[in-house]
């Protein structure tokens, strides 16, 4: 069984629509993927029924937006429901915010010599998520840098010249929100770029024991080998799941091709008894 955990598309910030992502996912060999778009839902009918067709497991997922000490960290929620209304308001509550920085990051742009308009931006956005890598293909569009890339190491990384802050949920909360939705909080790329910091591994133990989070995503390629080593042999003293993932995004993200990390089978059915256990939502096939 070939199992690949954290996966977009475009009704994020992915380039291929849910039925291509699922289509890929056969044609790279994949029983399993789970659809995490971010902070956003909408992906996953269609995912669900392109599964039934090309014969993939789609498990929903979510990447959930969350903040520790200011710094953004990424929540993997699978299984959650979809109508709970915790999670709902959760997410229409990022939703606003998100659109709510893209004129300003125009306007920051735009004053540093780069003039493009709001319009120009949301026409990059396929979906309903939109953030930054939407900003990233109009500043290729209009010609102003090559790639995505190049757009974050330039302009719009956290601690870029162009960065406007947004709503994102508390971690410990997140968790919570996940739990009560009948899903399982797996803390996406833990140490990944600058999230190490704010997660060191008394922290983690905190979060598993006071706040029950379930699990760490280790096979990723933000993580070196060390980071693997050390993350997994954490979380087999804590008895959380891992998991690994591509974090496909397309053409977006060319490192990341998908599949090119898996999750074991075992902790995959870990994950399915745990949402069992919560009476989320499990896969349809
Ligand atoms: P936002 O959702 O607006 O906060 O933007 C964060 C998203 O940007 C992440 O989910 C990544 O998919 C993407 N991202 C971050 N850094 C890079 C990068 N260096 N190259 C391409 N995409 C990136
Ligand atoms: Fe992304
Ligand atoms: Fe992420
Ligand atoms: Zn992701």
């Amino acid at each position: 069984m070939r199992i690949d955990l954290h996966t977009h598309s475009s009704v994020s910030d992915g380039t291929v629509t849910p039925t291509e992502l699922v289509a890929q996912a056969k044609a790279v060999d994949l029983d399993v993927i789970a659809l995490c778009d971010h902070d956003t839902f909408a992906g996953l009918d269609e995912a669900s029924d392109a599964g039934t067709l090309y014969g993939v497991t789609v498990l929903p997922g979510i990447e959930l937006s969350c903040k520790v000490r200011g710094t953004s960290i990424h929540m993997l929620g699978y299984g959650c429901h979809r109508d709970n209304h915790e999670l709902q308001a959760e997410l229409d509550k990022i939703q606003e915010s998100r659109r709510l920085r893209i004129p300003l990051m125009a306007a920051q742009l735009s004053a540093l010599g780069f003039p493009i308009t709001a319009a120009e931006i949301e026409a990059q956005a396929g979906g309903v998520t939109i953030g930054r890598p939407h900003i990233a293909d109009a500043l290729v569009a209009k010609g102003y840098v090559a790639d995505r890339r190049e757009a974050f190491d330039r302009y719009l990384a956290d601690d870029g010249p162009v960065y406007v802050e947004r709503y994102e949920t508390d971690l410990e909360h997140a968790i919570a929100i996940i739990h009560r939705a009948g899903g399982v909080a797996v803390i996406a790329h833990p140490w990944g770029r600058s999230s190490r910091e704010v997660l060191p591994l008394d922290y983690l133990e905190l979060l598993a024991k006071q706040c029950h989070l379930d699990g760490i995503e280790i096979f990723h390629t933000d993580h070196d080998e060390a980071t693997r080593e050390t993350l997994a042999a954490w979380a087999q003293q804590h008895d959380l799941v891992w998991t690994g993932s591509s974090d496909y995004h397309g053409a977006g993200k060319p490192d990341n091709p998908l599949g090119i990390n898996v999750t074991d089978p075992a902790q995959y059915q870990a994950i399915l008894a745990l949402i069992a256990t919560r009476g989320g939502t499990l896969p349809t096939r």
